[in-house]
């Protein structure tokens, strides 16, 4: 006899807690269109529920993957709920990949419709006859803004939600059925997919929600700057909703002008990569502004820099939350907030702590390992292979036959790092970063927040090259804040201060720009191409 009922976890419940408990909550989106509009989770609910209607009606069965190219805006979040609803996959689509990277997730991927948003129509005109798969073009904006475009068998959004009563009852199934799909941005080889489930996208918003995590609540408004397309959007779309929190969605208008203006609409959290916050500060202190409602910012993706930690603490009394994660983990896998034993500590030592990225919660393993597999101590100082796994890490990627875990259930997250007593994990490197001198090794992450620790340093990135005595030497890569000409030796300094001797850089390369991937992180690969492209070397070594 099944003694409790089984509730299966799919994330249309999410939306319909939402639209029961916390129907007047307010989703303020910048639209693409150009207006800042206001709707609520109930609206969005009765859309969503539309949208499956209508995604049925154009022949869409369970199982169909359906892409969506679109910045985060209020109808995003009606798609987000609407395709799942109607038991298809959402395979969120980054604008900026490559033509052909775009061309291979979509093919790969079986997208059978395209949801795009208008400005992005171009994108989609330029690959549409490599993918045959796309039967159908939706452009999500109103009947008055659809661009001239040379795609055919196109529909509008609107007119399309329109025609359906949305009085619709979701798809069922088990709660293990797929409902989104991402596809990591691959430094070398195809993107690969990953694969959500109801139950892991579920349980990792039930997860993320807690108080040692984002602490969301009904009594949030929470800004999603990280796109919903990079990583299942940090989750965003899942624990907004299921904690009962109000939105502020920023379109695609990323300059730190237009975040400003969304920042202040009562944001009390909100979430992006470093690169996007030193541009905001940037613009807070140049214009002597201050954040009225703001008081949590999560900033990952990219190890943060602590001068970004010490200005948003200090100077605008907003607590920053330095997290780490994966689109392979859901996406968030650690967040750095305060245990008893750190919040004890003073607080330029929690300063410290929080350049960590913190620690797991429950249904999320870690280890790390050494070379030889042996699992290391949690002491700080160990540095290893980093491992994760469960509730919603990767199993398997897209349609791949090898498994992506060991026979234990671990996945290689391709990171070193080190774990502390407390269990706070400080990632070092990404495991082909690892600059190897003379057999030590050497973080590229702990130069780079040493470098930009520089007033007058906008961007480091820390590299090995080729020496003939130590194997690889650090160099660093610097790009300068506009106006300003940093003396190379005053860098060095800096990370002197930080660093030990041995691990300083032997030189200093300053660029106009470094390049980056799609989702915004540095690129070391490209990084590495253009220092082989310029013939650079070692200084030790003599032409
Ligand atoms: P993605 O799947 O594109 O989000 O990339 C995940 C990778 O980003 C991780 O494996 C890390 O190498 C890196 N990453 C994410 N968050 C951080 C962080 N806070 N510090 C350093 N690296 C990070």
């Amino acid at each position: 006899m099944q003694t409790m009922q089984d509730f299966p976890l799919r994330v249309s419940q999410i939306i319909d807690h939402a639209a029961l408990y916390h129907p007047e909550r307010k989703i303020i989106s910048r639209t693409v269109e150009g207006p800042i509009t206001e709707t609520t989770w109930k609206h969005i609910h009765k859309q969503a529920k539309k949208l499956s209607q209508a995604l049925i009606s154009l022949d869409v069965k369970k199982g169909d993957t359906i892409g969506v190219m679109a910045w985060n805006t209020a109808r995003h979040m009606e798609v987000w709920f609407g395709i799942p609803g109607s038991g298809a996959i959402n395979h969120t689509l980054n604008p900026r990949l490559f033509a052909e990277q775009l061309i291979y997730i979509i093919n790969h991927a079986e997208d059978k419709i395209l949801m795009v948003d208008l400005d992005l129509v171009p994108v989609i005109e330029k690959i549409i006859d490599s993918c045959p798969k796309i039967q159908t073009v939706i452009i999500l904006t109103d009947r008055k803004n659809i661009p001239e475009t040379s795609l055919k068998n196109t529909l509008c959004y609107e007119d399309l939600l329109r025609e359906q009563s949305g009085d619709f009852e979701w798809v069922s199934g088990d709660e293990r059925e797929p409902c989104g799909i991402c596809y990591t941005s691959g430094t070398t080889g195809n993107p690969k997919g990953v694969t959500y489930t109801h139950r892991s996208n579920v349980l990792h918003a039930l997860t993320v929600t807690n108080p040692d995590m984002l602490n969301l609540s009904s009594n949030d408004r929470v800004m999603p700057v990280v796109p919903l397309f990079h990583a299942n959007g940090w989750s965003v779309g899942y624990s907004a909703p299921l904690s009962g929190s109000s939105l502020v969605l920023p379109g695609r208008e990323m300059t730190p002008e237009a975040l400003y203006e969304m920042l202040e609409k009562g944001v009390t959290i909100t979430l992006a990569v470093p690169t996007v916050w030193l541009l905001l500060l940037n613009y807070l202190d140049s214009n002597n502004l201050e954040l009225s409602t703001l008081k949590r910012v999560v900033i990952g993706g990219s190890a943060c820099p602590r001068a970004v930690i010490e200005k948003f603490q200090n100077k605008y009394g907003v607590q920053v939350l330095h997290a780490w994660g994966m689109t392979e983990m859901s996406p968030l896998g650690t967040i750095c907030s305060f245990k008893p034993e750190v919040m004890s500590l003073p607080s330029s030592e929690r300063v410290d702590i929080q350049e960590t990225t913190g620690h797991s919660p429950f249904s999320v393993q870690l280890q790390i390992t050494d070379d030889d597999g042996k699992v290391l101590a949690w002491d700080g100082k160990a540095s290893g292979k980093l491992w994760a796994r469960g509730a919603a890490v990767v199993n398997n990627y897209h349609k791949e036959d090898k498994l992506a875990v060991d026979k234990d259930g671990w996945f290689d997250t391709g990171d070193v790092a080190t774990i502390d007593k407390n269990g706070y994990m400080r990632i070092t490197d990404r495991s082909k970063d690892v600059i190897k001198s003379g057999g030590e090794w050497i973080s590229s992450i702990e130069l780079e927040n040493a470098a930009i620790a520089h007033d007058k340093v906008a961007e480091a990135a820390a590299l090995g090259v080729a020496h003939p005595k130590w194997d690889e030497r650090p160099v660093i890569v610097v790009v300068s804040k506009e106006g300003s000409k940093p003396d190379p030796k005053d860098i060095i300094k800096k990370i002197s201060e930080r660093v030990a001797k041995w691990q300083v850089p032997d030189d200093v390369i300053f660029m106009d720009n470094i390049p980056h991937t799609a989702t915004g992180k540095i690129s070391k690969m490209e990084l590495r191409n253009i220092l082989k492209d310029l013939g650079y070397h070692h200084p030790d070594i003599k032409k």
